[in-house]
């Protein structure tokens, strides 16, 4: 009948599209050989890393971050922090009572756009008005003696050179901040300059901590095996305590009752000389090349969540460029052209969120894909464009998946012990669950050693005020 013969023609329309599909696909499958050879890679630039600093000729900065204690228990206080440099900015009130007696209150804000491209002291100065507005609102300064001063702990995701708990130099912006006048300073002082702007502000900061340092020691106080802190959201990192024998650039300037400090890696950096080129495809160049930092971060641009959207709108641009998706719409819906023209041109208009729901997608007729489309102005998708770019996603995230896994893995190698925790926070990790699963299943075939993953909640601000009141204790002993 009429109706076998279309259906015939459908069927083997779809064979053929499927392996225009694949060939486009092919070069972001990623097979064991080529993962070992990245954490080949990655292990040698660790260890260059943590030689000299050489960044004229090492990827990654294995940033020395005066962390070189492990939460004993015995921590106490209330602390705030500031955690800057995630999908959101937060304020949080911690107070911590012994072992595993952490209560959290905290607060998101949202930061203007704007704020993370203009002047730096203009972030500065709106972070303590929300300082302020979070004291005022909880009534935190109410009790307090006349010459009270918090102690605050700063959480900030980006890469700075530190040579003290207190002091930080903030190397590069990532992420898309790009704010002016505060790449090569101190950022505990510009924000304790703001802080000290308003009058009635009484707050000290003592400590500058890294994302994943605070995931790693909020885990470090429950599982005593944890060594390892990494993120996996809008940016990627990781930081692990190393051996000071192994760190010959730190010799000599640190006490000999210090055995290990924590490094912060920064691997979100891996491949800025050319270590990554055997495995990044033309997509991966493209999107470089017209992001705000052209060869910068270019593991971070492979697999973290302010990036995963964008690889796979590129790939759709391929896509309907060759004809493969969405033929002849632009005759069939002029009207409607507008729309999918703001999805082909915008760049950052499809999520990470997007790739992680249509790649879940199980129903029959790929209803939910369809309307994620629809939703963001490709209107009336065929069950082909639907299926196809679920299959885009779906591989998308499984090369970061991938790649997530060889890098951890090369870590937990790393830190050499008989078993491994490793604590892990961030969008990607908490919400894709897909992503998570793939990551699970490759690590599995990659490392040896007993090794778990355990999501470290609220980790980076809590994990901050550890780092905080250990340092207050240490100060305490120190002039006692
Ligand atoms: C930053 C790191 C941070 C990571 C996760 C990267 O872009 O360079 O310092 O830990 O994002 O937030
Ligand atoms: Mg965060």
């Amino acid at each position: 009948s009429a109706y076998y013969i279309h259906q015939r023609r459908q069927n083997s329309r779809r064979v053929i599209l499927q392996d225009e599909v694949k060939h486009v696909l092919e070069p972001f499958e990623l097979s064991d050989e080529q993962l070992r050879r990245v954490m080949a890679n990655l292990n040698t630039q660790m260890t260059n890393g943590l030689k000299s600093n050489d960044s004229e000729n090492n990827d990654l900065a294995m940033f020395p971050t005066f962390v070189n204690f492990r939460p004993n228990g015995q921590e106490s206080g209330e602390y705030l922090v500031v955690d800057l440099g995630g999908s959101n900015f937060r304020v949080s009130h911690v107070t911590i009572e012994g072992r595993n007696r952490l209560r959290l209150k905290n607060k998101i804000f949202l930061i203007p756009h704007s704020l993370l491209l203009g002047e730096g002291e203009k972030l500065f100065d709106y972070i303590a008005e929300c300082l302020q507005r979070f004291i005022d609102d909880n009534s935190l300064a109410t009790h307090k003696p006349a010459d009270y001063k918090f102690d605050l702990a700063f959480t900030f995701s980006f890469p700075c050179t530190q040579t003290s708990l207190s002091q930080a130099t903030l190397v590069s912006w990532t992420k898309g901040f790009s704010c002016t006048g505060v790449v090569g300073n101190d950022v505990v002082l510009l924000l304790q300059n703001a802080i000290d702007r308003r009058q009635t502000l009484k707050v000290q900061v003592v400590a500058l901590v890294n994302d994943t340092v605070g995931t790693l020691m909020a885990c470090s106080s429950i599982y005593r095996d944890c060594r390892v802190g990494v993120i996996l959201g809008t940016g990627t990192n990781a930081c692990y305590f190393e051996n000071l024998d192994n760190i010959p650039k730190c010799t000599g300037e640190w006490n000999q009752s210090t055995k290990q400090m924590v490094i912060n890696t920064e691997w979100g950096a891996l491949g800025k000389h050319g270590c990554l080129d055997f495995i990044r495809t033309k997509i991966d160049r493209e999107l470089d090349e017209s992001s705000l930092t052209p060869n910068e971060q270019v593991f971070e641009k492979m697999i973290s969540a302010l990036y995963l959207g964008e690889i796979v709108r590129l790939i759709i641009i391929d896509l309907v460029q060759s004809s493969i998706l969405f033929p002849g719409r632009m005759q069939k819906a002029p009207s409607r052209a507008c729309d999918y023209n703001i999805f082909l041109s915008l760049r950052g208009s499809f999520y990470a969120k997007h790739v992680a729901d249509i790649e879940c997608d199980t129903t029959e007729d790929l209803s939910v894909t369809a309307s994620i489309l629809t939703s963001i102005g490709i209107h009336d998708p065929t069950y082909d464009d639907c299926y196809i770019i679920r299959e885009v996603c779906k591989t998308v995230s499984l090369r970061a998946a991938k790649l997530a896994a060889a890098v951890i893995a090369v870590v937990v190698n790393r830190v050499n012990m008989p078993s491994v925790t490793v604590g892990v926070d961030g969008t990607l990790f908490r919400h894709h669950v897909r992503f998570r699963k793939n990551l699970i299943r490759t690590m599995s075939r990659l490392v040896p050693r007993t090794h778990r993953l355990v999501l470290s909640e609220d980790g980076s601000s809590k994990g901050s005020a550890l780092v905080a009141a250990v340092n207050r204790h240490t100060q305490e002993t120190l002039t006692s």
